[in-house]
């Protein structure tokens, strides 16, 4: 194990997919010490020892939580409050006891009632249709948001929790339970609702089976989650009842609408109709995972000096590749935006900062030829490029939690391939897994001698030898800072652009993205 862990000793009561999946990532990671499962089938402790997402298991919640300074409760929604009762007297000082429950307001009613100062409600943005331990997977949570609504815990205790979570690799985002609820309905539960009406109507078709030489992958995505574990949604649906119905109508009307547009054989409507379903749908980002039997593409991480071309290069790799060009830069430009619009100072106000980098939802999305830059649905390409924005952002990439809210925003836009992404870091802290890596370089001549012919060409009086001398300063305060300093990864293929146009290093580059991909 590596350095001190978050946590000695893991109590995991109701040890399944959630619980057995946050196991195994904490325990993989170094992130804790023993963990303890609790289940009450002795088939699922013996599975959650022999896939390693426990070291000791029992059925006494008590005995279990006692020593613990870390109890995360996954059982059902409907189990959790009857489960908080029972290990509340046995929590000892200092503990942090959280849940993972898809719904909040009840869980943290009781939560709060019982073990004020240490409950933390949570949930993990992540999951599957499988349940139970054996399905449970150590990079579950990767990449995903993690809800956490703390209330009245202690701060320190909040402040460890949340460190956790980033540890984990998941995205932690405060809210309150209420919120909580009344969001999943629309973004989880609507769904989930949907899928199973979807597939109880279908089922009532006179001979279901008969349909099966005709599904396509259609059926198969909108019916997905209608495959889990019925216990547990039908804890959900019940303990989140006004939020759901509130969305379902919301639903209804809409299916009303749909259907007298086709009912009338509106055509204007219908196509209106259509379009806006597409338009949303569209807005929300996805990276598509790669269809069956179709591989998916490769991420490429490209570092190198200032002034070797590194954005352009991307830029055009991107586009030969039919792959998304992650622009990290602009993102730091667009946290210092936001900061501007809100009057906050890089210097002065980072703890905000930080704070205000991790609420802001980053998207690149099509617009027209291009690919623009959306923070929290707003289109800020335009607005981080003034050079005000440029100069704030220098100041605010070096505050650590900006750094560190972007690099996972950043695992995230790249966890489903098919992306370039470009840097000084890229391919040694970002993405050190990345399928390609490039560190493309120029001598300090050849890029001194490029960029004095840009001054030169925006008539800037200059002389190549203060270009050049420039240069050498910045490439040393590149190597040495201490945020996010240039190095080359020890896998990356080196491209030294002496003396090479633009269209060979992309050609370099695509063919060997094509040759990995292949290969
Ligand atoms: P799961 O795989 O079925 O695991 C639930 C665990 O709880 C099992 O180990 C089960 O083992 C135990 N359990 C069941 N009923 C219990 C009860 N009445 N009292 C005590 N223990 C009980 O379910 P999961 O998917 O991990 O879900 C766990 C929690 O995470 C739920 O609250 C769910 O809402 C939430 N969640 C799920 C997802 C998802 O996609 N699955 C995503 C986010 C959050 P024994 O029966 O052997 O005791």
């Amino acid at each position: 194990m590596s350095g001190t862990p978050f946590y000695e000793r893991v109590a995991v009561v109701g040890i399944g997919l959630i619980g057995g999946s946050l196991a195994l990532a904490a325990k993989r990671l170094g992130l804790v010490g023993d963990v303890i499962g609790v289940a009450r089938s002795e088939t699922t402790r013996a599975a959650a020892i022999e896939v390693g997402a426990a070291d000791q298991v029992t059925d006494d919640v008590a005995a279990a939580v006692k020593e613990a300074d870390l109890i995360y409760v996954s059982a059902p929604v409907g189990a959790i409050p009857a489960l908080l009762e029972q290990l509340a007297p046995e929590v000892r000082l200092g503990a942090t006891v959280t849940d993972a429950g898809s719904t909040k307001a009840d869980i943290c009613r009781t939560g709060l009632h019982l073990l004020p100062a240490s409950f933390i409600g949570g949930h993990p943005m992540a999951g599957s249709e499988r349940a139970g331990v054996r399905s449970a997977r150590a990079d579950l949570f990767e990449g995903r948001t993690y809800i956490l609504t703390p209330q009245g815990a202690d701060d320190e205790l909040v402040e460890r929790f949340v460190a956790f979570v980033s540890a984990l690799g998941a995205r932690p985002v405060l809210s309150s339970p209420e919120e909580h609820d009344r969001m999943v309905a629309y973004s989880s539960h609507l769904p989930h609702l949907w899928a199973a009406a979807l597939a109880v109507g279908l089922a009532r078709l006179p001979e279901p089976a008969d349909l099966l030489p005709f599904v396509g992958s259609g059926l198969r995505d909108t019916t997905r989650i209608a495959a889990s574990d019925p216990t547990l949604w039908h804890d959900i649906f019940l303990a989140n009842r006004s939020n759901v119905l509130r969305a379902c109508d919301l639903v209804e009307t809409a299916l009303q609408e749909l259907r007298g547009a086709v009912t009338e054989a509106d055509s204007t409507r219908l196509l209106a109709y259509l379009q806006q379903a597409k338009a949303f749908r569209d807005s929300l980002g996805y990276t598509e995972p790669a269809p069956e039997g179709v591989q998916r593409g490769l991420r490429l991480a490209i570092d190198g000096p200032a002034g070797a071309g590194k954005s352009t290069v991307a830029r055009d790799v991107a586009k030969a590749l039919g792959y998304t060009y992650i622009d990290t830069g602009a993102m730091y430009r667009a946290v210092a935006y936001f900061a501007m619009q809100a009057g906050l100072v890089a210097g002065r106000d980072d703890e905000q900062i930080g704070e205000l980098s991790g609420r802001l939802r980053f998207e690149f999305r099509p617009v027209g030829d291009e690919r623009h830059l959306f923070a929290d649905g707003q289109d800020v390409e335009h607005a981080v490029r003034l050079p005000e924005v440029g100069r704030m952002s220098s100041p605010v990439s070096a505050i650590p939690l900006v750094r560190h809210n972007l690099v996972v925003a950043q695992r995230q836009m790249a966890a489903g391939g098919s992306i370039v992404m470009e840097g000084r870091d890229i391919g040694t802290v970002v993405l050190p897994d990345a399928e390609v890596k490039v560190f493309l370089t120029a001598s300090p001549q050849e890029r001194a001698r490029r960029r004095y012919r840009q001054l030169r060409e925006m008539d800037i009086e200059v002389s190549y030898e203060e270009v050049l001398n420039e240069q050498m300063v910045r490439d040393q305060r590149d190597s040495s800072r201490a945020v996010a300093p240039l190095r080359k990864a020890d896998d990356a293929v080196e491209i030294v652009s002496d003396g090479l146009q633009r269209e060979e290093v992309v050609a370099r580059i695509v063919a060997l993205v094509r040759e990995r991909q292949d290969g």
